[in-house]
This record gives structure tokens, C-alpha cells and sequence, in this order.
């Protein structure tokens, strides 16, 4: 049994990480300062005697003893991410630190939810850890790809000078059950439109492309990289090679939801990247992973789920 920290473990990602490492017999401390996420993602987990909620902003410090800490503190989707820039920047930053001087204070390792954001609008098709990225450090998605990239030089600055046992991945868009519904990202809005018979809204063309994974192959891939062997601190990419272009996902979802809606395009957003999809040979070699579930699977699962709320 490991004592385990899970900042932003009230959100989409971290409720799912928080439930799966419970299961695995662990200990886990669940800090959020429930910006995005919210306790009904995690009311279940409650009367667990070994999962503790606590209420706290990561940009201030915040001490206790535990093995590992998987530090997913920040709003993920454009929208949330854009409400509030400066906040955004200084939770991945000021969050790094204090996570990392925690972890360097009790001999903790710790892992980064960094993103494949990084890339920005990449020039290299697929993205591989080498590609060092196309990021404007100014535009209206700046505030989280640069907060991202400088969590990343923290992390492998407090390897290498204080020899903090880090773990880095570069998570490629993930879906699943527990999305918020107004959060804006692309498959929760077309599911919820979908399902209300309201038009499909693709910003620009919709011939940008993403590849889409399932929260449970990320989580497999979270805990593999903590387990990691020692010394590989990536970063790695986390995330499903298959890509498909939004289009394709609006048409998709139109047809496994047997919705009326019509597609609608809208005005591109500015600075969205036109491609974007993982190498992951470096996460099959280090961690012997790859995702499991493809995207008809993973939809069904989240237009079921969206079912119940919507
Ligand atoms: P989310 O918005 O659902 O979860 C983020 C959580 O962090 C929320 O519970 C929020 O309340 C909390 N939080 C935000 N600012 C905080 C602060 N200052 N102090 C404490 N808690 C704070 O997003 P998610 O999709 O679950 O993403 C989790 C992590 O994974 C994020 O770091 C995100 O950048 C990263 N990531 C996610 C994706 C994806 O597609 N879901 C892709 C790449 C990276
Ligand atoms: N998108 C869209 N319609 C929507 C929401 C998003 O066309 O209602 C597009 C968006 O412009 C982007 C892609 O879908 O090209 C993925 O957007 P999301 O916000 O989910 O993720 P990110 O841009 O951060 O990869």
C-alpha cells in the first residue's frame, strides 16, 4: 500500500485516477481547489476510510508525507483555461514548484500531467518527444502551453540539479465518462449537442485533426510510467495514434447517437493546431503500453454517460 497525492484529483482525469488507485489497494489524498472539477466526481469515494478530500489551491504550498504524487492540478479546456490566463499560468508554474519542493522535502517521486500542448502547432507529423514544438507564447492558448512547457523545465531542473524522482507525460486528448458537459472540449460538446438535437459546431473546416484516447488507457499509462524503471524520466507521449479529422468526429457521434442535429461551421479558433497526433514508440519500449480502446468503444461508453446527465 503506497500513501498517494492527486492534485486535481476532483476533475475529469483525476477522480478516475483517484477511484483506480483505491482499488488498487492504495492510500490516496485528493487536493483540489474544485475550479473545474467538483465533489460529485468523487462523492462515491467518500466513505472509503482511506481516501481523504482536501479543499486547496496548489499556487500555495502544501505539506504532507506520501510515496508518490501525481500532480494533474489545472484546468484543461480552452475555455476554462482562457477564463482566467493568469491563473492558469501561475497553477502550472507556482504548482510545479511547490509540488516539486514537496516532493524534493520528502523523497517523494512525482508525476507531471503535461500535454502534447507542447507541440503547439506542430511542424513534425506524428510528434515525437524529440520535436521541441511550435508554441506562440502570446496568443489565447499561451497561458497553458507555456505554463505546460515551463512546468516540464521545472521538473527535469529539479532532477537534475536536486535529483527529484520525476516522471513526465505528454498526454494526447483524452475522453471518457465524467467530462464536464459545458467544458467545451470538442467530444463532450458534439455528445451533448448530439443528444439535444441542437447543431454540431465545428470551428473552421473541420479537416484539423486530433486522436482521441480513453481515460482508462491513459490511467494504465500513468501508473505504468510512475512504475517505471529508474533513471527513465521521460517525457513520454501518452496517447492513441488513430486520427481522425473533426468532421469525422462530428459525423461519427451524429451516427451512434441517431441524433437530428446538422452539422455547422463556425469561425476557426485562433491559434488551434491543424494536426496533432502521438509517436507512441517510446511509451510501447519504456512501458510496454499502448491504448486498448478505439474510439467506437470508448464513444459508446461516453455517450452512455452523457445519457444519464444530459
Ligand atoms: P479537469 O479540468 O477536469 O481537471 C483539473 C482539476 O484541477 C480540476 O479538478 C480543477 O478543479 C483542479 N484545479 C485547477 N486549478 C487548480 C489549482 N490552482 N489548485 C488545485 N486544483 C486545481 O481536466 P482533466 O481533463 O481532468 O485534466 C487533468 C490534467 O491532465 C491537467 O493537468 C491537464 O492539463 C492534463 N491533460 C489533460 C488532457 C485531456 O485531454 N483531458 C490532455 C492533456 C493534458
Ligand atoms: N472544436 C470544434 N467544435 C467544438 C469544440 C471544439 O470544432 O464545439 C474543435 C477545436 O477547434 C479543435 C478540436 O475540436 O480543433 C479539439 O478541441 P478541444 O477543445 O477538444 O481540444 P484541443 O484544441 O485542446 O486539442
Amino acid at each position: 500500500m503506497k500513501k498517494i497525492l492527486v492534485t486535481g484529483g476532483a476533475g475529469f482525469v483525476g477522480s478516475h485516477l483517484c477511484e483506480r488507485l483505491l482499488k488498487e489497494g492504495n492510500e490516496v489524498i485528493c487536493l483540489d481547489n474544485f475550479f473545474t472539477g467538483s465533489k460529485k466526481n468523487v462523492v462515491h469515494l467518500l466513505d472509503n476510510p482511506y481516501f481523504e478530500l482536501v479543499r486547496h489551491d496548489v499556487t500555495m504550498p502544501y505539506f504532507v508525507e506520501v510515496d508518490h504524487i501525481y500532480n494533474l492540478a489545472c484546468p484543461a479546456s480552452p475555455i476554462h483555461y482562457q477564463y482566467n490566463p493568469i491563473k492558469t499560468i501561475k497553477t502550472s508554474v507556482m504548482g510545479a514548484i511547490n509540488m516539486l519542493g514537496l516532493a524534493k522535502r520528502i523523497n517523494a517521486k512525482i508525476l507531471q500531467a503535461s500535454t502534447s500542448e507542447v507541440y503547439g502547432d506542430p511542424n513534425v507529423h506524428p510528434q515525437t518527444e524529440s520535436y521541441w514544438g511550435n508554441v506562440n507564447t502570446w496568443g489565447p492558448r499561451s497561458c497553458y502551453d507555456e505554463g505546460k512547457r515551463s512546468a516540464e523545465t521545472l521538473f527535469m531542473d529539479y532532477n537534475i540539479q536536486n535529483k527529484v524522482d520525476i516522471k513526465v507525460i505528454r498526454i494526447f486528448n483524452t475522453y471518457g465518462p465524467r467530462m464536464h458537459p459545458n467544458d467545451g472540449r470538442v467530444v463532450s460538446n458534439f455528445i451533448v449537442q448530439a443528444l439535444q438535437n441542437k447543431d454540431i459546431t465545428i470551428y473552421g473546416d473541420g479537416q484539423q485533426t486530433r486522436s482521441f484516447q480513453y481515460v482508462d488507457d491513459l490511467l494504465e499509462g500513468m501508473i505504468r510510467m510512475v512504475n517505471s524503471r529508474d533513471g527513465f524520466t521521460g517525457p513520454v507521449n501518452i496517447g492513441n495514434p488513430n486520427e481522425f479529422t473533426i468532421l469525422e468526429l462530428a459525423e461519427k457521434v451524429i451516427e451512434m447517437t441517431g441524433s437530428k442535429s446538422k452539422i455547422i461551421f463556425l469561425p476557426p479558433s485562433k491559434d488551434d493546431p491543424t494536426r496533432r497526433q502521438p509517436d507512441i514508440s517510446l511509451a510501447k519500449k519504456e512501458l510496454d503500453w499502448s491504448p486498448k480502446i478505439q474510439l467506437n468503444e470508448g464513444l459508446v461508453k461516453t455517450i452512455d454517460f452523457f445519457r444519464e446527465i444530459v
